[in-house]
């Protein structure tokens, strides 16, 4: 028992009979992807689901990133992040746009709204906030101030499905959200993502540049890529969505046990949902402060040591990272620094037993109370 393994997550599947009935279709269609009838029926329960009018699937969240960013035609600067995930810095320096970068709050991890006026200029096209961890970003202050400056805002809300405010959905905010349903995320299509977007122009662009920018037959307008949803990891998204709200009910009671462990151990910073907010409980980020009797990098290898596996999730800034060496100054994002050298996220999975939970806390209460 004491080396069982403790993953930092677990993909939710679906009962395989259930997959399984799921695709014995496409053995008779023959039709694996181009927008087949799988493909047709997960937009259809996404938009229910996320209560929105537009929606366009993608391989993946990264390239669904890519192809709204080209497809909306930016050119020039995005006000962004340097608090998340590779993608969402890399899929704008991709697209030929540079990345600058604004510092997150204390609370959530988010864009800082009151930063990101001052690094606004001529050559500003847009910006494109992280729903980090799940934590909705002042999606008021930001439109506000896109709206001032005429500029695209574009989520990404790869950790955010089914979270919503005062019920409306996070996929209602600003010009286009990007969803990842990667294999690790809330809701999984194995590999897959989405945006989902206001402009019902933009559905049509999407379709093109997901699909080499072909318009018809015998025209080809656009230079896109393929990033094309195929029927197999649709299926799987049919299934899956069946069962989300169950599964986010499950990681609702492994948080509240996190939090019921942990909360009240000096230094010990936990991120608990804003009021308003229906969240989905994605991660598990801990903040080890400097007056905790412990370090991130101390309970990350203690728990390594008894084979629990947590994640330095984010670290380091992407503004740290060696393709952008020379290129962006963290110190001038103080806030996101200093988060990214203290955060750890634990294991986190709908599936995970409480006695598990309780062997992760009592190895962190146990090194930060010394
Ligand atoms: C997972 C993730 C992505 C990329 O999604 P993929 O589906 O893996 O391409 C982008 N941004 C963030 C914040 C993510 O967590």
């Amino acid at each position: 028992m004491a080396d069982k393994r403790i993953l930092v997550t677990r993909s939710s599947m679906p009962p395989l009979e259930e997959y399984v009935a799921e695709i014995a279709p496409l053995w008779e269609s023959h039709w694996l992807t181009n927008m087949g009838v799988k493909h047709q029926q997960l937009e259809a329960d996404l938009k229910r689901y996320l209560g929105v009018d537009e929606i366009a699937l993608f391989t993946n969240g990264h390239n669904a990133l890519e192809c709204v960013l080209e497809a909306m035609g930016l050119r020039g600067k995005v006000i962004t992040t340097p608090f998340t995930f590779a993608s969402t810095t890399h899929a704008i320096v991709r697209k030929g746009l540079e990345p600058v970068f604004a510092d997150v709050r204390e609370g959530d991890y988010t864009l800082d709204p009151e930063k990101i006026e001052e690094l606004i200029d001529d050559e500003t096209c847009a910006i494109v906030p992280v729903h980090v961890y799940g934590n909705l970003c002042d999606v008021d202050a930001i439109w506000d101030i896109a709206k001032r400056h005429h500029l695209k805002v574009i989520y990404d809300a790869a950790h955010a499905f089914g979270v919503r405010r005062e019920g409306v959905s996070a996929a209602s905010f600003g010009d286009a959200s990007m969803f990842s349903f990667h294999a690790t995320k809330v809701f999984n299509t194995i590999e897959g993502g989405a945006v989902c977007f206001r402009d019902a122009n933009l559905k049509k662009l999407l379709e093109q540049w997901k699909n080499f920018g072909i318009m018809g037959p015998e025209d080809v307008e656009y230079v896109g890529g393929n990033a094309k949803m195929n029927e197999f990891c649709a299926a799987m998204g049919i299934c899956n969505l069946r069962h989300v709200d169950d599964e986010i009910a499950k990681r609702r009671i492994v948080a509240e046990r996190y939090w019921e462990r942990l909360e009240g151990i000096p230094g010990v910073r936990l991120s608990r949902p804003a009021p308003g907010i229906t969240p989905n409980y994605a991660y598990m980020p801990v903040v080890f402060e400097d007056e905790c009797g412990t370090t991130r990098d101390e309970v990350f290898l203690a728990l390594r040591e008894r084979s629990i596996f947590s994640r330095k999730y984010f670290y380091p800034l992407v503004s740290d990272y060696a393709c952008y060496r020379g290129r962006f100054d963290s110190s001038k994002t103080p806030v996101a620094q200093h988060v990214a050298d203290r955060v750890l996220t634990l294991p986190m999975a709908a599936d995970l037993p409480l006695d598990d939970v309780d062997r992760i806390c009592d190895v962190i209460d146990e090194l930060a109370s010394r």
